[in-house]
């Protein structure tokens, strides 16, 4: 456990390098430090921070010290001078959060960040193991195409530090910085770095040993872990071309990034998502999507119906809110959704069904009365005649 003596002196204890002589000597401090096997904290800054925007400040922690190096002025040469060793050694471990780190760091300056812990995704189990999910309780019943409603998210950092890490300088001084980032988005630009900025470097970085601490209760799960930063760090960063796409940025747990219990490998995979095109084994898609080439994971059928959501928040359907026109042809919005045809109803998954009615802002009894040819539909089965029919 990481006894923190920064914030426990309600104080950090950090140092900006942007200088070679600095940063030869900082490098020595941080590896040495490493030799016994301590994690390292790290997080970049940037403008944009992705293979296209620009990182200028990366920040690495030991449990002492914060070191801050201005990659503006230290250049590409910072990470031949050190930064590199230390940031691909897959010996020493670093605590982190966020994929664009690691996409930055590769396409930016040939830096493979190595050794990761994304406690984003230890997060993710830590929720698992307190929460007994559907996941665990019928694994072979409900097969995982079928999951959509339990796709997961991916908590923010900032989230996590106020759910597991509670009131800390940590996160005042990371609410801080954070009103000087809205206030001007080049901010990681400009120089020199002010107080405040400094301390939400610091405040992200220490944060990772608060909230490393609060979640890591169990370290059986630390190979799995391992396994899942890796696979996560490379989500972005191995591919070829990025569209940044609502499929490729979001806020859902891709599909096998964490191994299942008592596995650190995953099923060999050969069809693509035609969304997110990462590849899974043939029964993850439903065969009727197969067919017609328009094969979806569940994350990205979980993402299309969010993105009905909003469209339905924004367009003008109705004259009231929630008071659609009797002729609203729900058959053509499934058909939007899922491509599905009307005659194919019944393929539609329960879980899809009730997201759709949710996103619509629909009662069952108020789709039914709406003109709809949903008898073959397994779903007419859970309407219930005592709820009241709403008035058209
Ligand atoms: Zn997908």
């Amino acid at each position: 456990m990481y006894g923190l003596n920064m914030t426990e002196k309600e104080k950090c204890n950090f140092k900006i390098i942007d200088s070679t002589d600095e940063l030869k000597k900082s490098v020595s401090e941080i590896q040495a430090y490493s030799k016994d096997s301590k994690h390292l904290a790290v997080d970049c800054e940037g403008i944009n921070l992705s293979r296209t925007g620009k990182l200028t400040i990366l920040t690495i922690a030991t449990k002492d010290k914060v070191y801050i190096f201005d990659v503006l002025k230290l250049g590409r040469s910072g990470f031949d001078e050190g930064l590199r060793d230390i940031l691909e050694d897959k010996s020493i471990e670093k605590l982190l959060v966020r994929l664009n780190d690691a996409d930055s760091l590769w396409h930016q300056f040939s830096v493979e960040l190595n050794g990761v812990l994304d406690l984003q995704l230890l997060e993710v189990l830590h929720r698992r193991r307190i929460k007994s999910s559907i996941w665990d309780i019928m694994p072979e019943i409900i097969k995982r195409n079928q999951k959509v409603d339990h796709v997961e998210h991916i908590a923010g950092y900032q989230r996590c530090l106020e759910l597991y890490v509670g009131e800390s300088s940590a996160l005042r001084d990371k609410k801080k910085g954070k009103f000087e980032l809205d206030k001007d988005g080049l901010v990681w630009n400009r120089r020199p770095l002010s107080d405040t900025l400094a301390k939400y470097c610091c405040a992200d970085v220490t944060g990772l040993f608060q909230l490393y601490d609060a979640l890591m209760q169990n370290e059986d799960i630390i190979p799995r872990l391992r396994v899942a930063s890796e696979r996560y760090a490379n989500r972005y960063r191995s591919m070829t071309d990025r569209n940044y796409d609502k499929y490729e940025c979001n806020a859902y747990l891709p599909l096998e990034i964490i191994p299942e219990k008592g596995r650190l490998d995953f099923p060999s995979a050969s069809t693509p998502c035609s969304k997110c095109n990462r590849k899974f084994p043939h029964d993850e898609f439903l065969p009727a999507h197969l067919s017609r080439g328009i094969q979806k994971c569940c994350v990205c059928r979980r993402k299309e119906i969010d993105i009905s959501r909003n469209y339905r928040r924004v367009s003008d359907w109705g004259t009231e809110s929630n008071n659609l026109p009797c002729g609203f042809d729900i058959g053509q919005r499934l058909e939007e959704l899922f491509q599905f045809s009307p005659n194919e109803f019944c393929e539609i998954e329960f879980g899809d069904l009730f997201l759709l009615f949710e996103s619509l802002c629909f009662s069952p009894p108020f789709i039914l009365s709406a003109h709809l040819s949903l008898s073959s539909c397994p779903f007419t089965d859970l309407v219930r005649e005592d709820v009241p029919q709403r008035q058209m």
